[in-house]
C-alpha cells in the first residue's frame, strides 16, 4: 500500500505535519500530553517509508513497552501494509536482545545467554553476601542491587569502581571474607566487580546489562557498529524523557553521530551515507522514572547534544477537555526550573472534576465502585472505558474488594506477575538450565524441586568443589563421583538428575523441536507436574493449571513466531512487563482497568479515578522532603490527570492503613494545586476535619459506614472520640504537626507553610 501524501498528513495540525515531513538529521517533537505525539512519531515513520523511500529494515523505531511496540506495529500495518512487521518496533531491552543475540559472542556472550529477572539477581546477590560474609540484613540484596543498577545506567564500570573505592580486590578470588570492610563505597564496588565476575560465568545478563553490554559491543566491534549504522538510517524514540544515560548513548552509537561524519541533509532523507537521522519525542514533564536511572536532561539537552537539531512544539491536545488541562496546567507550574507550555484544546471545558474525600481508604473504594457502577447503569459508560489509578501497588487491594462487592468486573494491571509464581518460575528455570547449563542460579533452583534429597549440604559440597576448580556448577554435578565425601546417599540422586538434565537437553537439541514440546518434555520427566498433582493442597491444582497455561504460551508463541526457539521463547517471558497485560486499545473487554500512575503512563481513558490524593500517599511519602522527588510526584500527577478525556475524579481517604496501623491523612497538597472552581465536591472534608467542622458524627455521612470498620478502628489510634482528637498522632508520617491542627480546615490553609 503506497499512500498517498493527504492520507498521512491530511488529518493533522500545521505543527504535527511540519513534524511528520520533516528533514533534518535531528529533531525533538517536545510536547505536553495528549498533544499527539505518539500519533505524529507513526505517521513520520509511515512518512519516512512511503515519501524519503526507506526501505523498513532502515528504521529503527523505541517505544518504552512491548505493548506500545506492538501498538505502534498495527497502526503502521494499516497505514502503510505488511512490510510493517518486518520492522524493527521494539523496547531499548528487546532491540539490544536482538543485537546481543547476533554478536554477542564478540564480547563474550554465548548465544543462549540467561536473562535474569529481579529474583535471580537477588539470589545472586544473596550467594555473593554468603560467601562474602556480608550482612543481608544491614546491606539487603535490593539496596545493593539499586547501586549496582544506578553504576550500570550511568555506564560506570566494574574497572572505575574498583579502581575508586576497591583498588586491591579481584573478582573471583575463592575465601574472600569482606568482614573488614571499610566503607559502604567499597562493599558496593566489591560486590558489584564480583556480581559482574559471576554474571559472566554463568553466561547470563540482567536487564540493566542488556543495554550496557550492547552499548560495549558497538564501542569495541568496529565493524558491528558500522553494520548497524549502516542499517539503521532512521531511528526513532518515544518517550524520551524516560530515557537514561546509557540509552541516550546507545542511541548515539547507534545512529553514529560520535563517527565524525557530519549528517547528510540531503532532500532524500538520511541514504546512506552519515549518521542517522534522529527523531526523539517527549514530554519533559512526564519524566517519571528517576528511581530507574531516567535522565531528563537527555531530553532537555537535546539541541546541544546532536548537531543541527530542530524542535517543534505541539500544543493542541486532542485528548481532554479543558478543565482536565487546566487542572494538570496548574498543578505541573507549581514545578521549578521547566519551561512553560501552552496546550489548549478545542474539546471545550466539558464536565468539572469530581471530587470526593472518604472517611477511611474502604469507603473511597465503596464510593468509587458505587460510582462507576452508577455511570455503567445510568449513563451508559463502558466498564473498560473507565481506568482507576492509584500511587503504590499495595493501594490496589482495598480498590478491588470495593468492586468485588459492588460486582463492577475489572481487570488488575501488575500484582502477582505470572511468571514470577513459584512454579512458572520452577519449569522456566528448567528451560534456563536446558539452553544455558552454565546459569548456575537456575540450575541451583531446580537441583532439589521437585524434593529428590538434594539439599543445601549436597549443593554446598558441589558448589565448593566446583569453584575450587573453576568449574560451573553444572559440571560439577557432571564430575559428582569424583567429589570427595560423597556419600552414595547423594551422589545417586545427583547421576540421576545429571543424567535426566542431559536427557532433556538432548530432547530440546533434535531437529525441529518446538518450544512447548520441551515444555510438557520437562513438565513430565522433571516430576514437577506429577508432585503437583499428586498433593491435596488445593493450591496446588491452580499451580497445575498455570504449568498448563505456561505450555499455552510456548504453543502461541510457536505459532507467532517465524523462527521459534526455545531461547527465543524463555526471551520473551523474561521481557514481560506489567503494562503486557493491559488490553488492546479498542477492545471492550467489558472490565475496569485497575493500575499504578506507573503504568499509565501513554495511556488514556474517557474516564479516570485519580484514588489516595493524599499526603504521604501521593505525593509518596520518601518524596515529601526532598524538593526534587517532590517534582517527580507532581509529574507522575500529571501524567495521572492527563490520561483522562472526558471525566476526571479525584479522591482520597481521611484515614488509611500503613504499615500495618491506621494512619490520619491529610489531604494532598496536589490537590491544593488545582484551582477550586474546577472540581465539583462531592464530599470535601472527612475524618477528623469533618468533626472539626461541625459535621456530628452521623449527622450526615454517617449513614456511609458502619460501626466497626475500619474508620473506628482507625480512630481509636488518635485517641477515640472522646478525646476531641486534640493530640493526634501521626503514625510516623513525615509532615509536621503545625500544618494540621487549624480548626477552620481549609484547602488553602496549609498550601503555603510546609511545603511551599
Ligand atoms: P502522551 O503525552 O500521553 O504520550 P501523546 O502526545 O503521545 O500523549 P497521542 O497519544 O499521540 O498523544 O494522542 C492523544 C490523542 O489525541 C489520541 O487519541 C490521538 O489519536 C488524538 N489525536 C492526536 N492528534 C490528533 C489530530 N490531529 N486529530 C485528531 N485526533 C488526534
Ligand atoms: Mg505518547
Amino acid at each position: 500500500i503506497v499512500r498517498s501524501p493527504q492520507e498521512l498528513i491530511g488529518d493533522l495540525n500545521e505543527q504535527q505535519a511540519q513534524a511528520v515531513q520533516f528533514r533534518g538529521p535531528a529533531l525533538l517533537i517536545g510536547a505536553g500530553a495528549g498533544s499527539g505525539k505518539t500519533r505524529v512519531l507513526t505517521r513520520r515513520i509511515a512518512w519516512i517509508l512511503t515519501r524519503f523511500g526507506a526501505w523498513p529494515s532502515q528504521i529503527l523505531a523505541i517505544t518504552f513497552t512491548n505493548k506500545a511496540a506492538a501498538e505502534m506495529r498495527e497502526r503502521l500495518s494499516t497505514l502503510i501494509g505488511p512490510v510493517a512487521q518486518r520492522m524493527w518496533v521494539s523496547t531499548f531491552h528487546s532491540a539490544c536482545v536482538r543485537i546481543l543475540r547476533r554478536d554477542g559472542e564478540r564480547i563474550g556472550l554465548k548465544s543462549g545467554f540467561t536473562i535474569y529477572d529481579t529474583a535471580d539477581c537477588e539470589r545472586l546477590v544473596k550467594l555473593i553476601a554468603t560467601d562474602f560474609n556480608i550482612d543481608v540484613k544491614r546491606y539487603t540484596p535490593r539496596q545493593i542491587l539499586a547501586r549496582i543498577s544506578d553504576y550500570k545506567n550511568g555506564l560506570t564500570g566494574v574497572r572505575e569502581t574498583l579502581a575508586q573505592y576497591a583498588p586491591d580486590f579481584r573478582p573471583g578470588t575463592r575465601g574472600f571474607r569482606i568482614g573488614h570492610i571499610g566503607n559502604v563505597e567499597e562493599l558496593y564496588a566489591i560486590v558489584y566487580a564480583e556480581y559482574q565476575h559471576r554474571l559472566a560465568l554463568a553466561n547470563a545478563v540482567d536487564f540493566d546489562d542488556l543495554i550496557v553490554r550492547t552499548v560495549e559491543l558497538l564501542r569495541t566491534q568496529p565493524d558491528v557498529a558500522e553494520y548497524y549504522r549502516r542499517r539503521f538510517r532512521y531511528i526513532l524514540v518515544d518517550e524520551y524523557q524516560d530515557t537514561n544515560h546509557a540509552q541516550y548513548v546507545l542511541v548515539r552509537e547507534l545512529a553514529g553521530v560520535d563517527s565524525g561524519e557530519r549528517p547528510s541533509s540531503d532532500a532524500v532523507g538520511a541514504g546512506r551515507q552519515g549518521p542517522a537521522w534522529i527523531t526523539v519525542v517527549g514530554d519533559s514533564d512526564q519524566s517519571i522514572y528517576a528511581f530507574r536511572g531516567a535522565d531528563i536532561s537527555n531530553i532537555q539537552d537535546f539541541e546541544q547534544d546532536f548537531p543541527d537539531a530542530r524542535t517543534i512544539m505541539l500544543e493542541q491536545n486532542y485528548r481532554s477537555t479543558q478543565t482536565i488541562l487546566d487542572a494538570a496546567n496548574a498543578v505541573i507550574a507549581h514545578n521549578e526550573g521547566r519551561k512553560p507550555k501552552k496546550l489548549w484544546t478545542a474539546a471545550g471545558k466539558g464536565a468539572p472534576i469530581t471530587g470526593y474525600a472518604a472517611d477511611t481508604a474502604q469507603l473511597e473504594a465503596h464510593w468509587i465502585a458505587h460510582e462507576i457502577r452508577r455511570l455503567h447503569e445510568e449513563e451508559g459508560v463502558r466498564y473498560s472505558d473507565v481506568a482507576v489509578m492509584y500511587r503504590a501497588n499495595a493501594q490496589s487491594r482495598s480498590l478491588e474488594e470495593g468492586l468485588i462487592q459492588a460486582h463492577v468486573p475489572y481487570q488488575l494491571i501488575g500484582g502477582t506477575k505470572f511468571y514470577e509464581r513459584r512454579e512458572v518460575k520452577d519449569a522456566l528455570a528448567y528451560l534456563q538450565a536446558i539452553v544455558n547449563p552454565a546459569d548456575g542460579i537456575n540450575m541451583r533452583r531446580i537441583l532439589n524441586v521437585p524434593k529428590r534429597g538434594l539439599g543445601a549440604r549436597a549443593e554446598s559440597m558441589v558448589t565448593v568443589w566446583a569453584d575450587e576448580r573453576g568449574l560451573t556448577f553444572w559440571q560439577g554435578i557432571e564430575q559428582a563421583d569424583r567429589i570427595e565425601g560423597m556419600t552414595t546417599r547423594t551422589l545417586n540422586p545427583l547421576k540421576r538428575f545429571a543424567a535426566m538434565m542431559t536427557q532433556l537437553r538432548t530432547f530440546a537439541a533434535e531437529h525441529d523441536r518446538q518450544p512447548s514440546q520441551v515444555v510438557a518434555e520437562v513438565l513430565a520427566q522433571s516430576g514437577l507436574l506429577e508432585e503437583l498433582q499428586k498433593s491435596t493442597d488445593p493450591q496446588d491444582q491452580s499451580r497445575v493449571e498455570n504449568l498448563s497455561q505456561l505450555q499455552s504460551v510456548a504453543a502461541e508463541y510457536e505459532q507467532n513466531t517465524p523462527d521459534a526457539t526455545l531461547a527465543g521463547f524463555l526471551e520473551t517471558t523474561a521481557l514481560v512487563a506489567d503494562s503486557d497485560q493491559l488490553p488492546d486499545e479498542a477492545e471492550d473487554t467489558g472490565k475496569v482497568t485497575l493500575m499504578t500512575l506507573h503504568t499509565a503512563k501513554g495511556l488514556e481513558y474517557p474516564v479516570v479515578f485519580l484514588t489516595g490524593m493524599e499526603q504521604g500517599t501521593f505525593p509518596h511519602s520518601r518524596a515529601m522532603e526532598d524538593t526534587s522527588e517532590l517534582s517527580e510526584e507532581r509529574r507522575l500527577a500529571y501524567v495521572g490527570i492527563t490520561r483522562a478525556k472526558r471525566h476526571l475524579y479525584i479522591t482520597r481517604a481521611a484515614v488509611r492503613a500503613q504499615w500495618g496501623r491506621a494512619s490520619e491523612m491529610m489531604p494532598s497538597q496536589f490537590l491544593d494545586e488545582i484551582p477550586d472552581e474546577l472540581i465539583d465536591w462531592k464530599r470535601r472534608e472527612a475524618g477528623v476535619e469533618r468533626m472539626r467542622s461541625g459535621w456530628g458524627r452521623g449527622s450526615d455521612g454517617g449513614s456511609s459506614y458502619g460501626r466497626g470498620d475500619d474508620w473506628d478502628a482507625g480512630l481509636d489510634e488518635f485517641g477515640g472520640w472522646d478525646d476531641g482528637f486534640a493530640e493526634p498522632s501521626y503514625g510516623g508520617s513525615a509532615y509536621g504537626r503545625s500544618s494540621y491542627g487549624s480548626s477552620s480546615y481549609g484547602s488553602s490553609s496549609y498550601g503555603g507553610s510546609s511545603y511551599g
